[in-house]
C-alpha cells in the first residue's frame, strides 16, 4: 500500500510548486510577467514620513533595467538641481519635484501620472 505518490500529481501533469495548481492552470507565470511589466504607467508620488522637511519625490513603475534607471535618475537630479537615489527600481528625488518630474517624463514619452499624497 505505498502508492501515495500519485496524490501529489493530477491527470493534467505536474503541479506548480508556488500555487499547487496543475501547471496547465497555473497563473504564477502570468502574474510574474505583470509584476515585471507593470501597467505601463509611471507613478510619481511624494513621501514625507520620517524624511523631515519637504520629503522626497518617488518615481515607481519604470519598466527599465537597473542601468537605465540609474541613468534616468541622474538626468532627473540634474533637472531638479537636487540629490537623489535609486532603491529597488524606484527613483527617489529630494524635495517635492512632482510637477517638474511629471512634465519631464511625459516629454520623454512615459505615461506618467501623479499618485498618492
Ligand atoms: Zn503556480
Amino acid at each position: 500500500m505505498s502508492s501515495s505518490r500519485s496524490v501529489y500529481s493530477t491527470d493534467s501533469g505536474r503541479l506548480c510548486p508556488d500555487c499547487n495548481k496543475a501547471v496547465a492552470a497555473c497563473i504564477c507565470q502570468q502574474q510574474k510577467k505583470l509584476l515585471i511589466k507593470g501597467d505601463g504607467i509611471v507613478r510619481i508620488s511624494r513621501e514625507t514620513k520620517g524624511r523631515g522637511g519637504k520629503g522626497v519625490s518617488l518615481i515607481s513603475g519604470l519598466s527599465l533595467d537597473d542601468d537605465a534607471i540609474k541613468q534616468l535618475s541622474g538626468k532627473l537630479k540634474k533637472l531638479c538641481g537636487t540629490g537623489g537615489t535609486v532603491k529597488d527600481g524606484v527613483i527617489e528625488i529630494q524635495g517635492d519635484q512632482r510637477d517638474k518630474l511629471l512634465i519631464y517624463l511625459s516629454e520623454q514619452g512615459y505615461k506618467a501620472k501623479l499618485a498618492g499624497g
